[in-house]
């Protein structure tokens, strides 16, 4: 059975660890709730930051709460250029080996030597959802997309289960735009391969040397 999946356009924004946070807005300063995400527990922040690169900065930068274990920083690739950082495609929390970037809040700034992705698409879904859709946490899939004049599969999209989680696919900016987002855009899990994770570029690689699947 296909699921209809809601598709939620994530902007630029940070995740801070409590220290980092302490640094940017003062010693006695708290995450200050905002409104929930769609995501259980993730909720938006009043504070704001500007991020900074070699070559630009992004000023008034959501904050995402509730405090990480390490402060990280969501860009989509066209931000990336434009602040002259290298765009690291990763799943949230693998940032060891990702670019840093500074960071300038009301009370202070910290350079980061790590932390800046650009987040790998992905669906949340729970493990009912799961198992109708015959994935597991971690698969990457095909997702194909409702949309106007502009339609896209996406590939390389991973699945990530956990009982906690609502369904909804997230990409960034970049993204959103490449399929030209209605209000409420949705997508749907594509089944080739017989169903199979298949990679994109290996997929690509075959067809380029003749093998026709
Ligand atoms: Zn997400």
């Amino acid at each position: 059975m296909s699921l209809k999946i809601p598709i939620e356009t994530s902007a630029r924004h940070v995740h801070v660890c409590e220290e980092d946070f302490k640094k940017l807005f003062g010693e006695d300063a708290e995450l200050t709730y905002v409104h929930e995400l769609s995501q259980p527990g993730q909720y938006l922040c009043k504070e704001r930051v500007t991020i900074v690169g070699p070559r630009g900065k992004f000023e008034n930068v959501a904050i995402l709460g509730p405090y990480r274990k390490e402060t990280q920083i969501e860009l989509s690739m066209t931000d990336t250029r434009k602040i002259g950082v290298s765009g690291v495609i990763r799943q949230s929390g693998y940032i060891d080996g990702t670019p840093g970037c500074s960071l300038i809040g009301p009370a202070g700034s910290i350079e980061l030597e790590k932390g800046v992705i650009v987040a790998k698409r992905h669906i949340h879904m729970t493990p009912l959802e799961a198992s109708r859709a015959r994935v597991r946490d971690n698969d990457e899939v095909f997702v194909i997309t409702e949309s106007y004049e502009r339609g896209l599969i996406f590939a390389d999209v991973v699945v990530r289960v956990s009982p906690s989680f609502k369904l909804a696919m997230h990409v960034d900016t970049d993204e959103a735009n490449a399929f030209a987002s209605d209000v409420s855009p949705t997508g749907a899990i594509l089944k080739l391969f017989d169903g199979q994770t298949y990679s994109l570029q290996q997929w690509a690689d075959e067809i380029q040397s003749g093998i026709n699947r």
